[in-house]
């Protein structure tokens, strides 16, 4: 299977490229982009890992051909990072036409491929990489995701640090979207609810919502979450690839159109297959304060959608 990284020279790309090299199957295919002019030597430097995932790199536009056909799936974190006193929306002016240009290229040379989108804000690119693919015939809502993985895995580890579980055994989904208010994690359906308080609830709501600011804040100025970004977005890419390869039972949590009475893109738990989202899974139960918290989010989340789907019609 080949699997591509467009933007793979960048803080994210890098690591997710190391990640990937060491963990797809044997006998699958690596395709690095970006525009930075090194990203031939960041495919040579992963080359020199013995494993058996061939690993090739490019830049210039006029290689997306050869990165994108026969790809199944394309991972996308191409795009400009927040630094601190900004937020997710304000890099939409900077991202916009980076993944509405590579969407178009993507439906030109890989129409088929499953799209996970990294770049930020997630609430938007991916109505606008819809909309991209509605206008050329290819869209299939199945196969387009924008990546919230990192919000579960935060959710997953700061929940571990308050209730002493195990954090590999502890599983959370986060719904929603992927920015402030709209990233809701439901602690609820969680191993060990009953022992937390509920002002303890709100604050790791709080803090899984403000998660990515703590990270960009700590960086003061040199960007955003990159090494649990490629963490997580290796788990989904993997888990992709296991689906897309026939594995069965393969469910992670995605920022999918479709399967929600709440807005038409919402971040949930999907079962994947062997053509993306095999079936939306209930989202099950909400306390009092989750529901409040979900119902509150709305109008924002659909101005995010909303500003994608403009974008592209303008
Ligand atoms: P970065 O600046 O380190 O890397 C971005 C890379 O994209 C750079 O190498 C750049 O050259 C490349 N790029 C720019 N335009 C391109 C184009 N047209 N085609 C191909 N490559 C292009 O940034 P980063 O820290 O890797 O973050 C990337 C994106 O991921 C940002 O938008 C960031 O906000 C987002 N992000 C998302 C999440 C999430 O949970 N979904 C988490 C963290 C960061």
């Amino acid at each position: 299977m080949k699997v591509a990284v467009l933007g793979a020279a960048g803080g994210i790309g890098q690591p997710l490229s190391l990640l990937l090299k060491n963990q797809l199957p044997a006998g699958s295919e690596l395709a690095l982009y970006d525009v930075a002019p090194f990203t031939p030597g960041v495919a040579v430097d992963l080359s020199h890992i013995p494993t058996n995932v061939n690993v090739e790199g490019f830049t210039g536009e006029e290689n997306l051909q050869k990165v994108l056909t026969g790809a199944s799936v394309v991972v996308i974190p191409a795009g400009v990072a927040r630094k601190p006193g900004m937020d997710r929306s304000d890099l939409f002016n900077f991202n916009a036409n980076i993944v509405k240009g590579l969407a178009e290229k993507i439906a030109e040379y890989c129409p088929e491929a499953c799209v996970a989108i990294i770049t930020n804000p997630v609430n938007t690119m991916v109505p606008l990489a819809a909309e991209v693919f509605r206008k050329a015939g290819c869209y299939n809502p199945k196969k387009l995701f924008g990546v919230t993985m990192l919000d579960t895995l935060r959710a997953e580890t700061f929940w571990g640090d308050v209730t002493g579980y195990a954090r590999g055994d502890i599983r959370i989904p986060v719904i929603g979207g992927h920015s402030g208010t709209t990233i809701l994690p439901i602690f609820s359906q969680t191993v060990g609810y009953d022992a937390v308080s509920a002002e303890d609830i709100e604050k790791l709501t709080v803090r899984v919502q403000n998660a990515g600011t703590e990270v960009v804040n700590a960086k003061a100025g040199a960007g955003s979450a990159t090494l649990s970004m490629a963490a997580a977005a290796a788990r989904f890419a993997l888990s992709l690839v296991r689906a897309i390869s026939g594995e069965s039972g393969v469910v992670e949590s995605a920022y999918v159109q479709g399967g929600s009475q709440y807005a038409p893109f919402f971040a949930q738990p999907v079962l994947l297959g062997v053509d993306g989202v095999k079936d939306f899974l209930p989202l099950g139960k909400f306390s009092e304060y989750e529901e409040k918290c979900l119902n509150d989010m709305l109008d924002t989340l659909k101005k995010d959608i909303q500003l994608g789907v403009d974008f592209v019609n303008k």
